[in-house]
Order: structure tokens, then sequence, then C-alpha cells
């Protein structure tokens, strides 16, 4: 799944309004943000089989320490601790601990039986969505666009920066997420891995957006 946690990560704005929405992202995408890096580093590994689902070409062949879910769990903890530590809030910290676990409950959702319980066991869980195009798209695309009108309810426009940063922003997932459904292939497993570490970017811009954003609700901003 792409947009879809983008879509959480903009819709926890209305939950928790003091958090910026780069570190709600980061939360919500920290799975796939930490699987390029191991990716590269050669710690985990992907393969490229066209076809073994329509919409996704990946074969994740080994992501235990990204997407097991005793991992994820372990994630989730060490992000919401790490949140509290820093700013007190024991109801913010909690939200991203789920936003990290939500991530690999949506993955259960679309991939293919691909996604380990424990790190080290042979079983895989999926629920295969991604062996529909219409219905991924219907999922996800829903997702994102509920998560956008979200954050447009929870945040009001500082400036004009505010706005079209936001606009573009959405603008550039949708030709992203396009791009991967509609588009060839990678051609190589190393270009994943970096493309993926290139995703970063929308962390700072996140933060970008929303500090030209006043959040509803949020006293402290
Ligand atoms: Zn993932």
């Amino acid at each position: 799944m792409f947009i879809g946690h983008f879509g959480v990560a903009l819709a926890a704005k209305k939950l928790t309004p003091s958090v910026r929405l780069g570190t709600l992202l980061l939360a919500a995408q920290f799975l796939d943000f930490l699987w390029p890096i191991l990716l590269v580093t050669g710690l985990e590994k992907v393969a490229i089989v066209p076809g073994i689902t329509v919409v996704n070409p990946l074969d994740f062949t080994s992501y235990p320490i990204s997407h097991s879910l005793l991992a994820v769990i372990g994630w989730a903890l060490l992000f919401g601790f790490a949140y509290y530590m820093w700013h007190r809030s024991p109801k913010c910290s909690f939200v991203l601990g789920i936003l990290v676990v939500s991530h690999w409950v949506l993955d259960l959702i679309v991939h293919r039986p691909d996604l380990p319980i424990m790190p080290n066991s042979p079983a895989r869980y999926g629920l295969g969505l991604w062996n529909s195009l219409s219905a991924t798209v219907a999922v996800e695309g829903a997702l994102f666009v509920l998560g956008v009108g979200l954050y447009l309810s929870a945040t009001r426009t500082r400036d004009r920066i505010g706005n079209w940063a936001l606009w573009l922003f959405i603008i550039v997932l949708g030709g992203i997420y396009a791009a991967n459904l509609f588009g060839p292939p990678p051609p190589d497993t190393k270009i994943i891995g970096w493309a993926a570490l290139a995703l970063w970017l929308f962390v700072p811009w996140a933060y970008w957006i929303d500090r030209h954003r006043r959040a509803l609700g949020d006293s402290s901003r």
C-alpha cells in the first residue's frame, strides 16, 4: 500500500492536532521508511516477479525487521516512547504508536501472503487485495481522499504556501501512485531501494506544509 498510509497520516491530524504532519507521516510510513535502508544495506530482500499480483510486481522474500508484526510492535513502542520523552503527551504518543502498527494492518489487506508475524517463522499472511486493480484503487483512493478531507477540516492555511504546498504534495503523491500502478515494473532491485529512500523527502515536505497551516483545536500553536 502506498497513498493509503499517507491518507491515514493526514487523517490523524484531526485526532491529534498538536502533532506535526511530518511526525504523523513518519509514524504511518515508518516501516516503509525503514525498509529501503535495510534493502540497500542487504539486510532485507526483495525480488521482481511481474504478475505476482495484478497491482504490485514485487516479491517481498524477506523483510523480518521492517515488516514482521512482532518487530512492528517493537517499532511502535519505540516511536511512542521517543515522542513521550520529547513532548510528554500520553495521548499523542499512543496515537503515533497506533499509526506505526496501522501500516502493517493495511499492508495485510493488500499484500499477498508474504507478511510474517514472528521475524523467523515461515508462516506468511496477506489478504491479497493487490489481485484486483479496481479494488486496490477504490480502497486506497478512499483512504487518501478521506485523509485529505480530514486534514483540511482540521487545519486552516496561514498563507499561500500552506495552500499550494499541500495541493502539490497531493498531486505529486497521486502521480507517483499512478506511475506505480500503470508504469512498467522496476528494471532491477537496486533501483527499488533508492527510489523508496527518496520517499523520505515527503517528511520534511509534510513539516513544511504544517508550518504554514494552523491546526484548529490546538491552543499551543
Ligand atoms: Zn509496508
